[in-house]
């Protein structure tokens, strides 16, 4: 009996991937980040919403450490965050981040951005990463834009390569911070519905958006930030129609 026990919190201890543990974070004085208390599942996606300004992108930030915290620990796949060195860079590789800019190297070709991180992080040989980002440009449905150059593409078409990109390093958990906000309304179904197949591939996400549609459908629990700090956590079920706290009504009476 014993022996199973011990089975079953291990398999608990490695099923959360992300966990942030009172996480405090300042930009002078203002107290951005307060007492973040979150724990990310293996498999499971999080959609962070809330106001301007409420702090969902340096959260975001602090998960890969592009940002330092001021306390509170972060632990991905049970590692503690290092603040620097190779093992930082090992763990940041890790956990994989599309931004609202597609942040695309633009002098180098689609192929190139998609090799380049698995041959200088992950020391992947050169015919792996390309045969490696061959297929996952297909997989975003961009396989025939391989040999251009970013601003020969769409938006929607460069942000599903910064996806494959990301995709690329094999990542742990995806961090995607509002994808979508910069692209014309035509482009973002081709890009949510990336992300939705992704989700449903099984890939760990936390995605800050203003995407109702994609919240309701992709989302197994909606995080809602307002002031730095976590005010409400639920189902999208739940959270769309039954907010508990003001805040949250406020914000989605101006928003739906
Ligand atoms: P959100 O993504 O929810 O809009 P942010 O995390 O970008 O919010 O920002 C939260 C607050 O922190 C805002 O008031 C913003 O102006 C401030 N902020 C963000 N980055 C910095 C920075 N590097 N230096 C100072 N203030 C910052
Ligand atoms: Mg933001």
């Amino acid at each position: 009996m014993t022996e199973v026990s011990v089975a079953k919190e291990d398999k608990a201890a490695t099923d959360e991937l992300v966990v942030l543990k009172s996480v405090n974070k300042h930009f002078g004085a203002l107290h951005v980040l307060q007492d973040i208390d979150l724990t990310i599942t293996r498999g499971e996606v999080v959609v962070v919403i809330g106001p301007s300004g409420s702090g969902k992108s340096t959260l975001c930030r602090t998960i890969n450490r592009l940002e330092t915290v001021d306390s509170g620990s972060i632990a991905i796949d049970g590692k503690p965050l290092p603040a620097e060195g190779k093992e930082l860079a090992r763990l940041r590789a890790d956990v994989g981040m599309v931004f609202q800019s597609f942040n695309l190297f633009a002098h180098k070709t689609v192929l190139e951005n998609v090799t380049l991180g698995q041959v200088k992080v992950r020391k992947a040989d050169g015919k792996k990463a390309e045969e490696k980002a061959r297929a996952l440009l297909d997989r975003v449905g961009v396989g025939a834009q391989a040999d251009k150059y970013p601003a020969q593409l769409s938006g929607g078409q460069q942000q599903r390569v910064a996806i494959a990109r990301a995709l690329a390093m094999d990542p742990k958990v995806m961090l995607f911070d509002e994808p979508t906000s910069a692209l014309d309304p035509e482009m973002i179904n081709e890009v949510l519905e990336v992300m939705k197949q992704l989700a449903r591939d099984g890939m760990t996400m936390v995605v800050v958006t203003h995407e109702m549609g994609f919240a309701r459908s992709a989302a197994n629990r909606v995080v809602f930030m307002a002031d730095g700090r976590i005010v409400e956590e639920a189902t999208p079920d739940q959270f769309f129609s039954n907010p508990r706290s003001d805040r949250a009504k406020d914000f989605l009476s101006k928003i739906l």
